[in-house]
């Protein structure tokens, strides 16, 4: 009988996310038969009282989603116990390994990557990485391409590449696999999707959160590392890689990498012009007055809260198309999209100015708050005006009525279809070493490039969209941020 191990089981990530997918997939009937799950962290704690600390945390979620049931809530706790372990050391593992049995082992690190590299080798020892077991692990796997090499070859040491599952929890999505399904299940997006047709691509990943009490995480990070490294290049392969020739994990994660490696680098000379750092100063959030980054820190500090970047792909599809990316925290809404912005028509038969009436066709790929894929399309307005008016609509592409009964399917957490796939060995949407590294590499150089030029970030109000220089970044090219 198969064993998955949540390492950190009582850590936050494990509470708000991992537990509650679990929960959700056992009450679809989803879960391999038998499937036994240790919860493990070093608190000494009776898995009575760990399990009520999971009810109170599942059991919200899933009564928000009409999905509570006593009966399910019962078969995870049939199979759910927690065990007190110190998973750096191979002696403390010993009994967990005993509680395991024979079956293959699944065990997610949801601890500080800091201990990753002592948690294999002891896992090693203990006798948890035999040739069926499998590791998943969470982001960020180290803080540049040598402290990732660093961790990753600690794991090399104990698993082999495809018994390494790294997570990007973006790329269980479901808007995310349907972009896939998208350009790869039509005929009429693919011969679009190039330079001929398309202007430009935005990513933006935006927060209204901040910082708050993580900055001791966040302020050796930042908002390059901690977010265009791994979500934001993650989608940018995903709208730019060429068609794999099927879905198997290394198909795909080829063609990805193919992507990564066609970045053009961004140097010292080019950092001020095709780069923006920012950060927090204090403002007003969601109507709530909230402190600047420097306050919540203490002192302070050159850390980015804010990144925007134009990257160029140098190969045929792409040449000439900027993929502009933007994240930041507090920023003026909690917005996650991709858009495809297509070129003008060539000549406008409408009149009225250079285009006429005519805004250039849009795809929407909206990742959060809601998940939703649209179109902008012209339109001729209903009327019997002389000159023929037209007007812009947004077709949806997504998934919303295939629900039971018309309504929408319950928006699943992206774990839920992670966890599936590491329980089943299906590597497609998780991160090969490889792509890490390139995309370490090409992030590394960025991070150079700012401090050859001594690149201070610059300060924004909470509450808005970033310095006024990213907005720049796309206005100087005679374009614009999306905006709603
Ligand atoms: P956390 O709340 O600090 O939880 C860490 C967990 O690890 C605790 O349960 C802790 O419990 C346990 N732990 C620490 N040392 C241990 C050891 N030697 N052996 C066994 N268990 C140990 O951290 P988190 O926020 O859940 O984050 C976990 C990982 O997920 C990190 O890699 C983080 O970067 C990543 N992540 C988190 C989020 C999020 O939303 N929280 C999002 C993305 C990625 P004891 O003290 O009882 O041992």
């Amino acid at each position: 009988m198969a064993t998955l191990i949540l390492f950190g089981g009582g850590g936050d990530l494990a509470k708000r996310m991992l537990l509650p997918s679990l929960y959700f997939l056992d009450h679809d009937g989803l879960l391999p038969d038998g499937l036994k799950i240790i919860a493990a962290a070093r608190s000494e704690e009776t898995t009575e009282a760990y399990l009520e600390k999971v009810r109170e945390s599942v059991q919200p979620r899933a009564e928000a989603d009409n999905a509570w049931g006593e009966d399910s809530w019962r078969r995870l706790t049939e199979r759910l116990e927690y065990m007190a372990v110190d998973a750096t050391d191979a002696d403390s593992l010993k009994p967990l390994k005993a509680r395991a049995g024979e079956g293959a082992v699944t065990a997610f690190l949801a601890v500080s990557p800091s201990l990753y590299g002592r948690i294999v080798t002891a896992m090693k020892t203990a006798g948890l990485a035999g040739p069926d077991d499998r590791i998943v692990l969470e982001k960020p796997v180290g803080r540049d391409l040598e402290s990732f090499r660093e961790i990753d070859d600690a794991v090399a040491h104990a698993f082999d590449e495809r018994q390494v599952f790294r997570i990007d929890h973006y790329l269980g999505k479901e808007t995310v696999q349907n972009l896939i399904a998208l350009r790869f299940g039509n005929a009429i997006f693919e011969p679009l999707w190039n330079n001929l047709t398309i202007d430009h691509v935005q990513i933006t990943v935006g927060e209204t959160v901040g910082v708050g009490d993580r900055w001791p995480y966040y302020d050796e990070y930042g908002a390059l590392r901690d977010m265009v490294q791994n979500h934001m290049l993650q989608l940018l392969c995903l709208v730019a890689m060429e068609p794999p020739s099927d879905l198997d994990p290394d198909s795909v994660r080829n063609e990805k990498v193919k992507v990564l490696r066609s970045l053009r680098p961004i140097m010292a000379e080019d950092a001020e012009r095709v780069t923006v750092r920012g950060q927090y100063s204090s403002g007003e959030v969601e109507s709530r007055a909230v402190e600047s980054y420097e306050a919540e820190r203490g002192q302070p500090s050159d850390t980015e809260t804010f990144v925007a970047l134009r990257a160029d792909i140098d190969n045929w599809r792409w040449a000439g198309v900027p993929f502009f990316m933007r994240t930041g925290k507090r920023l003026a809404e909690k917005r996650t999209e991709i858009v495809i912005q297509f070129k003008p028509v060539p000549h406008s038969i409408f009149g009225h100015g250079e285009r006429g009436d005519i805004y250039d066709n849009r795809l929407v790929i909206e990742l959060q708050p809601d998940e939703d894929i649209s179109l902008s399309v012209m339109n001729k307005k209903p009327g019997l005006e002389q000159r023929m008016q037209l007007q812009p609509i947004q077709m949806s592409l997504s998934w919303g009525q295939d629900g039971k009964d018309g309504a929408a399917p319950r928006r699943r957490i992206a774990y839920e279809r992670l966890l599936l796939d590491a329980l089943h060995g299906d590597s497609t949407l998780f991160v090969r070493r490889d792509e890490a590294e390139q995309a370490w590499k090409w992030v590394d150089e960025v991070a150079d490039a700012w401090s050859c030029r001594e690149c201070r970030p610059l300060e924004y109000a909470a509450g808005s969209w970033g310095p006024e220089a990213a907005d720049l970044l796309l206005s100087r090219t005679g374009r614009k941020w999306n905006a709603r």
